[in-house]
């Protein structure tokens, strides 16, 4: 990079990632930084990326965001976890929560002692302990920080919402905060003949946008990082092996559940994020085992609601960039990388990365330290998620089609098989630790999908089969009357973030 100081900074791409990025930067760098943003309506958006995880929380909270006021401006709900149906084996279904399940006690975490108490045969699966469980299926939602005056943690939510929207209320706060908004197509890009750096770049009609460092957010394309700096991408398709998407919006629910829903479907699944005007649904699949036109039908054969147009495909691979900054560049977003939407971690990432951007930001000079450590931290985030998302995959009983006999049969990397035979000896999860999912979600995820450990962790024999059996009995009636008076979901939001 170049040695004089960076004042300006240049975004490609008006997608999720281009506005996030500007609202963020501008929030915490505005004051010093002059900040551009270069998009085309022409081009477009993906125009999905509707669910989420609960560390959006976090970036709102650093945007200073109204909670309500931007559920109400983008038709937002809230999101309690994620229904998987038929993955583990046909017929099955579980609920991938954001909160534990049940009470960790004297260090000990509760599946621990639920397994112990399965063993000696007690019967309830371990969502008969899970607030979260209890409040989807009764459809309810309120904000609970804990159950009562317990140690037991309230509802850890998310939100879903419309991407469109989502977008649209970025840009007004970046804007709001300075951020200029460039209209135009990208046609060319000019380097410096030395270092390498992108100087600037030329948009249709030969007018010039200069920068000193730019962000790259033009989605799949990846005009900058990838076309002009030439960093290459990582494909990861033979363990994430969908290639192909259809999405299609559809009435909404008569009953506003506050959870995603992903069904397994004969060569990959199925989503449904209730909206509070509508319903986001979408068939990810491996084309190499369905065509596009059964793949259509299989989406809208699977509708619960009168769909509201026709399917718009997509195409991707999964994969990362082999780096994530060069030169004066960094991608953020889908240009980045894509693991596919299974546990709603790309809008995370693109928060992640633009957060650790910020933090690493350079002030000019030579900065290969800080971008070394960016480009490392973001790799490793990258191959947390990939597992995690394997993992689905490759965890199953389902031998009733080609694809769920190519997933079940596949290598994956020696990590992921760590963690699923740690977990059928004894419970235990051989997690990293600064791993996005906690040990709860795996947890969850690995019975859900069908492991069942052989034994339990001894630290649960600390108490005796009656005091177990009270335990548990205390922890189910404390979940009981803490959903009891909570509002229906559908309640919630009309008292607090209905939109208009
Ligand atoms: P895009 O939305 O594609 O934006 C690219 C931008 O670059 C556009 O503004 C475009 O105009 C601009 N651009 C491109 N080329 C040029 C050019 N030459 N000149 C000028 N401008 C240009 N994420 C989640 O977190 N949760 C989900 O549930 C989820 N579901 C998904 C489902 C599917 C099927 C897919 C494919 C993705 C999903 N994602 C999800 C990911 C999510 O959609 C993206 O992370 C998010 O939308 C960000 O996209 P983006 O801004 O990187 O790219």
């Amino acid at each position: 990079m170049s040695e004089s100081a960076i004042e300006k900074l240049v975004i490609v791409g008006g997608g999720t990632a281009g506005w996030i990025t500007a609202a963020a930067f501008s929030r915490l760098l505005g004051r010093t930084l002059k900040i551009e943003l270069v998009e085309s309506d022409a081009i477009g958006t993906v125009g999905v990326g509707e669910a989420t995880i609960p560390q959006i929380i976090r970036l709102n909270g650093i945007l200073g965001l109204d909670e309500y006021d931007f559920l109400k401006h983008t038709h937002g709900t809230f999101k309690l976890g994620i229904e998987f149906v038929d993955w583990g084996r046909l017929g099955s279904s579980y609920l991938h929560t954001f909160g534990d399940a049940g009470l960790n006690l004297a260090g000990v975490p509760f599946h621990q002692y639920w397994k112990r108490a399965a063993a000696s045969g007690h019967s309830h699966d371990l969502w008969h302990y899970s607030l979260h469980r209890h409040a989807a299926d009764q459809a309810k939602f309120a904000k609970l920080d804990r159950v009562g005056n317990t140690a037991m943690t309230g509802l850890a939510y998310a939100y879903h919402f419309d991407a469109g929207l989502y977008a649209r209320y970025l840009r007004a706060y970046a804007e709001q905060r300075g951020v200029t908004r460039t209209e135009g197509i990208v046609t060319s890009v000019q380097r410096d003949g030395e270092s390498g750096d992108i100087k600037s770049i030329t948009l249709e009609g030969e007018r010039e946008v200069s920068g000193d460092f730019f962000i790259d957010c033009t989605g799949f394309r990846a005009l900058l990082l990838g076309d002009e700096l030439g960093i290459g991408y990582k494909d990861w398709s033979k363990w994430l092996p969908c290639n192909s998407a259809q999405a299609v919006p559809s009435e909404r629910l008569e009953t506003l559940v506050p959870y995603t829903r992903a069904t397994a479907k004969k060569a990959g699944w199925q989503w449904r994020i209730p909206l509070q005007h509508r319903t986001g649904n979408g068939h990810v699949y491996c084309s190499d085992f369905i065509s596009d036109d059964e793949a259509g039908e299989v989406l809208l054969a699977g509708l619960d609601t009168k769909a509201m147009a026709d399917p718009r495909p997509i195409r991707f691979t999964t994969g990362r960039r082999e780096r994530f900054w060069s030169n004066n560049c960094a991608a953020i977003g889908l240009s980045s990388g894509f693991l596919e939407p299974l546990e709603s971690t790309s809008i995370h990432l693109i928060q992640a990365h633009v957060n650790r951007l910020i933090q690493l930001f350079p002030r000019g000079g030579d900065s290969s330290a800080e971008r070394d450590e960016y480009n490392l931290r973001c790799a490793a985030e990258f191959e947390q998620i990939r597992d995690f998302l394997i993992l689905h995959y490759k965890q199953t009983e389902r031998d009733d089609s080609d694809f769920w006999d190519y997933c079940r049969n596949m290598d994956v990397p020696d990590s992921v098989t760590h963690k699923q035979e740690l977990f059928a000896s004894s419970g235990r999860v051989g997690r990293d630790v600064d791993d996005l999912f906690r040990e709860a979600s795996w947890v969850q995820v690995m019975l859900g999908q069908g492991i069942t450990p052989q034994s339990h962790d001894p630290m649960a024999d600390g108490m005796t089969e009656a005091q177990l059996t009270e335990f548990l009995g205390n922890v189910r009636t404390l979940i009981e009357k803490s959903v009891a008076p909570l509002p229906t979901h559908e309640q919630f939001i009309g008292q607090h973030c209905a939109s208009t």
